[in-house]
Parts: C-alpha cells; sequence; structure tokens
C-alpha cells in the first residue's frame, strides 16, 4: 500500500517536474536523484519483503501440508517411549534421530559424547495416610535424583509449610524427625506460567537439601500444576553439598492428594505418613548429543543452532517436554532441505541430551564449541510443550532485538504476535557470550503444567497443526536470521565489494 502511494506521487512528480528540469535548476535536479534513489529502494524494500513474506508462506506449506514432526514424534513417543538420560530408551533415541537425520541429506551428521547422570526410579512408589481408624492410599512419585525410603519404607508425621522460607518458622523442634510436606501451589492468577512455576520450583529443587539441615525425615512437595488432579509431576532436585548420610527421601504429592492431605492435617495434625521408594543414583554413562547440519554457501563459518532435548521424565513418553521441540527442531532443517533453501549461514540442529537432570549436553556442545572457536550468531530452542505457537522471546541486546522486531509483521497472517526480550532456552543457555542471539520458541502455556513431568505427558496430548504450526515458526525465523545476519555482527566483518 505504502509503495504504491509513492509510486503514484513519484510518476505526478515526474511528469510536472520535467518542464522545471529543462530549466536545469540544479537543486531540483538533485532533489529529483534524491526522489529517483528512494523510489528504487523502497521498490528494493518492497520486493525484499514480498520475497520473504513468500519465503515464509512456502515453509508454513510444507511443514502443515507434508510435514515429518509429527510421525517422528509419534516413533519417539510410542516405539521409544520416556527417554530418561542413562536409560535404554535414551540410548534408542539417540540412534533413531541420528538415522533419521541422515536420511534428510545434511551435509554432516555426527554424535556429539557426553557423560550423563544416571538414576532410576526402581518400583512404583507406595504412599498413604494413616489418621486415627483410616488409611488412605496416595499418589507419589519420586523426584529425579533423589534416594531411596528404608526397603521397609518411611513413616513419620508431617509437617505442612508454604515454601523454604516458611522452615525458618517452625525450627528443628518442630521439624525433626518429621515429612516436610511442601504445600506452596502455583500463583493462578499469573498469565505467564513459567512464572507461577518459576516461584514454586524452589520447593522441589531445594526442599529436601534445605529440610535435612533442620533434620527432617523426607520430604513431600505438592505438583507442579495448576491443575487439581491424581497426577504427581516428578522433575530434577539437589541435595547440594549434603553428605550421603544427611540424604532424605523426595517425593511428589499429586495435587489432588496434597489438598486432601492439608485438609486431613487441619483435622489431625498427628496423623502419619508413609511412603516406599526404591530409587537409585548409579555412577555417570556414556550418552550423545545427536547433532547435523547444512553448511552454509556464504558464511559457512556462522553458525545457527536450532534445537530441543532429547532426554525426558520416564512417567509419561516425553511427547511434550520436549519430543515436540525435538522434532521441530529436525523439521526446520528438512523444511529448509524440502524448500529448496540453501541456506548462506551454517544451520545446525543440536539435540542436546540430559537437560532435564544435569543440563550435560548443553554444558558439553558449548564446550566444545569454546574449543574449537566456532562462531555461533543465533540459537533458538523449542522447550515449553507443543502449543499454539505465539512467538519468541530473546536474550539479545537492544540493538539486536529491534532488528528482529522489524520482522514481527512477516508473521502476522500465522497469529505470531509475541516478541519479548528475556529468556531462551536452558540447553542452549551455556552459549550466552554477550553476542550470540539466543531466543526460544513460545507457545501458548496455559495448559503446559497439566502435562510437564508427569504421566499424562504423552503422544496424544499434542495436537498435530499446534505442533507443525512451532516447526514453521521456528523455520521462518531462522530463515530470516539466515537471510539478514545480525546488524552488530555483521559490522564488525571487512567490506565486500
Ligand atoms: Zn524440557
Amino acid at each position: 500500500m505504502k509503495n504504491q502511494l509513492l509510486e503514484k506521487w513519484f510518476f505526478i512528480f515526474v511528469s510536472s517536474e520535467n518542464k522545471e528540469y529543462k530549466q536545469k535548476n540544479m537543486n531540483r535536479d538533485f532533489f529529483l536523484i534524491l526522489v529517483i534513489c528512494s523510489f528504487f529502494t523502497a521498490s528494493a524494500q518492497f520486493s525484499q519483503e514480498r520475497q520473504d513474506s513468500l519465503a515464509l508462506r512456502n515453509l508454513y506449506d510444507m511443514s502443515l501440508l507434508n510435514g515429518k514432526s509429527y510421525s517422528w514424534l509419534e516413533h519417539l513417543s510410542n516405539d521409544i517411549g520416556g527417554r530418561l538420560s542413562g536409560s535404554v530408551e535414551a540410548e534408542r533415541a539417540v540412534q533413531y534421530t541420528k538415522a533419521e537425520l541422515e536420511k534428510l541429506g545434511l551435509d554432516k551428521v555426527w554424535l556429539q559424547p557426553v557423560m550423563v547422570p544416571k538414576w532410576t526410579r526402581g518400583q512404583a512408589e507406595y504412599a498413604y495416610v494413616q489418621t486415627a481408624g483410616n488409611t488412605n492410599t496416595v499418589n507419589i512419585v519420586a523426584l529425579g535424583g533423589s534416594v531411596a525410603t528404608p526397603a521397609t519404607g518411611l513413616r513419620a508425621q508431617v509437617i505442612e509449610v508454604q515454601g523454604l522460607e516458611d522452615l525458618k518458622n517452625y525450627g528443628k523442634e518442630q521439624i525433626e524427625g518429621k515429612i516436610v510436606f511442601y504445600n506452596r501451589p502455583m500463583r493462578p492468577e499469573l498469565i505467564h506460567t513459567f512464572q507461577a512455576y518459576g516461584g514454586c520450583v524452589d520447593q522441589r529443587y531445594s526442599g529436601a537439601e534445605e529440610a535435612a539441615k533442620y533434620g527432617a525425615a523426607g520430604v513431600i512437595v505438592r505438583s507442579l500444576s495448576h491443575k487439581l488432579d491424581e497426577h504427581p509431576h516428578t522433575g530434577s532436585m539437589s541435595y547440594g553439598d549434603l553428605s550421603n548420610d544427611q540424604r532424605i527421601p523426595a517425593a511428589a504429592i499429586s495435587t489432588k492428594d496434597a489438598e486432601y492431605l492439608s485438609s486431613m492435617l487441619k483435622l489431625d495434625k498427628d496423623l502419619q505418613f508413609y511412603y516406599k521408594m526404591s530409587c537409585k543414583n548409579y555412577p555417570d554413562v556414556q550418552s550423545h548429543n545427536v547433532i547435523g547440519e547444512i553448511t552454509g554457501s556464504e558464511f559457512p563459518n556462522e553458525i545457527i543452532v536450532v534445537g530441543g532435548h532429547l532426554d525426558s521424565w520416564d512417567l509419561g513418553d516425553g511427547a511434550h517436554d520436549d519430543g515436540a521441540g525435538v522434532v521441530q527442531s529436525m523439521e526446520v532443517l528438512r523444511l529448509f532441505k524440502e524448500t529448496g533453501i540453501r541456506p548462506k549461514r551454517t544451520l545446525r540442529v543440536v539435540l542436546f541430551m540430559n537437560e532435564e537432570n544435569g543440563l550435560r549436553g548443553g554444558n558439553k556442545y558449548a564446550e566444545v564449541a569454546k574449543i574449537n572457536g566456532e562462531n555461533h550468531i543465533f540459537a533458538l530452542e523449542s522447550d515449553s510443550g507443543s502449543f499454539t505457537p505465539r512467538g519468541f522471546s530473546f536474550d539479545a541486546t537492544n540493538a539486536q532485538f529491534e532488528q528482529v522486531e522489524s520482522w514481527k509483521s512477516l508473521f502476522k497472517p500465522y497469529l505470531i504476535h509475541y516478541f519479548e526480550q528475556g529468556g531462551s532456552g536452558a540447553d542452549i543457555g551455556p552459549l550466552e557470550n554477550g553476542t550470540t542471539v539466543l531466543a526460544g520458541l513460545r507457545p501458548d502455556s496455559q495448559r503446559y503444567f497439566d502435562y510437564h513431568h508427569a504421566a499424562t505427558d504423552t503422544f496424544e496430548a499434542v495436537n498435530k497443526r499446534e505442533l507443525e504450526l512451532g516447526a514453521a515458526t521456528m523455520a521462518s525465523l531462522v530463515y530470516l536470521v539466515d537471510k539478514y545476519g545480525f546488524n552488530s555482527i555483521e559490522m564488525e566483518q571487512p567490506l565486500k565489494d
């Protein structure tokens, strides 16, 4: 529209000014040249925009009409299953994704060795609440990394607290020998559910370490979910510097049973809680990051990474977290191949191992990149579930972010509008160096924590269209970054003639 107006105005201007031009008015002459230049600049910009919008349309078409992400996810979820680091399933996922990347005809596919922790859940956990004359079983799962209970189980009184800082209100006298029950819920009024998660996750991660300092016998943590249901949500935890004999067993309890336990405690503060877990920590084992790349045609030394994490928790099949991110990242490279876009920069897919309970894959990738002196200009991670994509968040300088924002209108037809600064992805975090732009795909997050780290995180919970839209959205941003680079980085390069 803007361009059509400009064209019209230019036409009127040229016809009316022709007579004066004959009078050799130098000022007008100069002005005319300026107008012609700006006309051609605007026109070039217009055709560039048109080219970009067509390229994006192609990427979305290819993903929605002929996508591979959903069938890859089906195999990862249903044929392989949950992919806890160090498990047979995790290794099968390494081999499967490597083989699938090889089929895409990339320039290079390889495995990057990384040592990962190995923890197993053992037999299904068992727990009950006992009051005078009443015994009710409750749903719990061990937190990843927890020690087991004694073989006969652990039985003790319970003390309910509302977060780590609440421990000091009770002190050692009231906590010693008891099971600490962390019951601070995720705040429902927060629109960004990751923020609500962030406000509670310390109970899960450091709850056992902190409670052990007060002499607690064990900890039970309310599951990190808004949804009131019977599914407990696991997740990583740490004992910090505690010695082996100070470590106490830690479990998550379903939100419904957390409510039940809390209400029973109000009736009978001396009730007994019993739980039994046989989880176990083993020495580290060898695993791999899976990497594939299309080498850049003009700037092969400028690397763009797109990735997700291959490992998952063991309760479901890890379809949302993060099978989706894995197959979307693989799909980005496939979309480039299928639509015939030869990237100018090197485009690399990295399927990271061990995000959930160690981040070893992310750390290893960044460490090797540094040793090899690689120049990563951009990394994009998908690890927020496979829901309708809304946009991206960026860890970038203001200038870099402004450049990304200038592309926003191209995403409008696809209802992608969320471009914000702050936050990218755990696995790509170690690449942060002040110049590499980091980004995370941001899908709608309202339902994510219904599934996150629970038995409900399965293939059936993923919507095919949402998955494919996410892959195309990622490919679109990668296309633009590849085509234009980042101003701040390009300015440092010698000028070409
Ligand atoms: Zn994840």
